[in-house]
């Protein structure tokens, strides 16, 4: 069978399996099981089941190796399977903290140990990571961090606060970023796993404006941490960091565009002219320019994914399609909240239909957008000297 025949043969086993497995009932619905509280996810039996199927055909993690999980496949199968699971609505269960971010870095930085011991567990979306950056007087500058991990012989002994730790009070592990050296900004800093039942972890849910108590602040109290947790060497996290970073805002860029049409959304409840147009003339090209936009986005994440399988470097262009990915999701947000009217200005209660409740909800959650994973200041920033080459301020100073 030539290429692109065996692609098709895998395209239409992964359509029928996904047909067959895939529960209905979540179709369009993306839930990120403890990072929002919605009630539903893990307590939901079909996103269970979900992950349960998933598991089993190992493509929580499709393009990891075997033996931690994965299934192995090719970038092109990858993507075929993504596109499979897009097209009916479907999502993949274990695209957590730990699949998106520390998976990949593991594979790049980890020891053999570390892999076999942590990756199965994210595959199978059984184990659950948080991620320990930010801390109150390091955000967006990172590298002050000052939690500190001193060598205390046998283990390491950490000591200092997280804040904003997504999902960290229902984290079995943490990957975080700690000081090893005082003397040193970027060159002081290492990168070690902590075991969240650690004696002195303690998390403390913080509530945001839409409700959700998704993040924690995470303090470290005389925490003791095994010497093996460490990934990479002594003072060298920085780079392990900037790593998983990138990964990390290549998974965010990553279906900003897409989401149910919003125009059948909009002829139902705007209502419709003589001729079958959304009567509203100015929302019609609005939303009609914004169709546009987000499928011009999908199109360059496509071109991207292609050059990236090329062994083209596409590092530069991650802060640029980081901000714009937030921009598009956030317009969306908008538009479907200007598309709902009064009845998407909802907060809780029963003279609200779940749909129109979860349109504000929504239009909150999607300001964070452009705050994690690095704000848009920050990425933009990063691309006026990396991806345009233009001065940097401080070093003109
Ligand atoms: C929903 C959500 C989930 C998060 N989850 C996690 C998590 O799981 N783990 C984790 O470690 N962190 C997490 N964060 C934290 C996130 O990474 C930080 O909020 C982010 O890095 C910004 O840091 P800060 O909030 O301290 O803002 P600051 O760094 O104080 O920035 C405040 C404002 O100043 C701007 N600014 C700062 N420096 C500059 C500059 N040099 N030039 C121009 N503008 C600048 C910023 O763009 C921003 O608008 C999360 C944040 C959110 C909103």
């Amino acid at each position: 069978m030539g290429d692109d025949a065996a692609l098709e043969a895998f395209r239409a086993d992964a359509r029928e399996w996904l047909a067959e497995n895939f529960p209905p009932p979540l179709a369009h619905k993306n839930p990120v099981p403890y990072q929002n509280d919605a009630p539903y996810a893990e307590a939901d039996p079909d996103w269970q089941l979900w992950r349960t199927r998933m598991a089993e055909r190992r493509w929580g993690a499709p393009g990891w190796p075997e033996i931690y999980g994965g299934a192995a496949l090719d970038a092109p199968r990858v993507r075929i399977l993504a596109e499979e699971m897009r097209a009916i609505g479907a999502f993949n269960p274990m695209k957590m903290t730990g699949y998106t971010m520390l998976g990949p870095t593991l594979l790049e930085f980890g020891t053999e140990e570390q892999r076999a011991q942590h990756l199965p567990g994210i595959a199978r979306g059984t184990v659950r990571w948080c991620q320990g950056f930010s801390e109150p007087g390091a955000g967006s500058d990172l590298a002050s961090l000052s939690t500190r991990c001193i060598d205390a012989g046998d283990h390491w002994l950490v000591e200092g606060q997280k804040v904003w730790t997504s999902g960290a009070n229902h984290a079995d592990w943490c990957f975080a970023l700690v000081r090893t050296d005082t003397t040193a900004k970027q060159r002081g800093i290492s990168f070690l796993l902590i075991d969240m039942r650690s004696e002195g972890v303690v998390t403390r849910p913080i509530t945001l404006i839409s409700g959700s108590t998704h993040f924690c602040e995470m303090f470290l109290n005389a925490v003791r941490v095994p010497k093996g947790n460490l990934v990479g060497r002594v003072n060298e996290g920085w780079g392990i960091a900037k790593r998983l970073l990138q990964f990390e805002r290549d998974s965010l860029s990553e279906g900003r565009g897409e989401g149910a049409s919003l125009l059948p959304l909009a002829r139902s409840r705007v209502g419709t002219d003589g001729v079958g147009r959304i009567a509203d003339g100015d929302l019609r090209s609005r939303l009609v320019a914004h169709a546009m936009r987000a499928h011009a986005y999908n199109l360059t994440m496509t071109r991207l994914a292609a050059e990236a399988k090329a062994g083209s470097a596409i590092d530069a262009l991650v802060p640029v399609v980081k901000t714009l990915g937030s921009d598009v999701a956030q317009a969306r947000a908008d538009l479907a909240m200007e598309i709902y009217g009064d009845r998407g200005l909802g907060w809780t209660g029963a003279d609200y239909a779940p749909d129109e409740l979860d349109v504000s909800h929504q239009w909150l959650h999607a300001r964070a957008f452009s705050i994690y994973g690095g704000s848009y200041e920050i990425q933009n920033n990063i691309a006026a000297k990396r991806t345009l080459g233009l001065p940097d301020p401080a070093s003109a100073r």
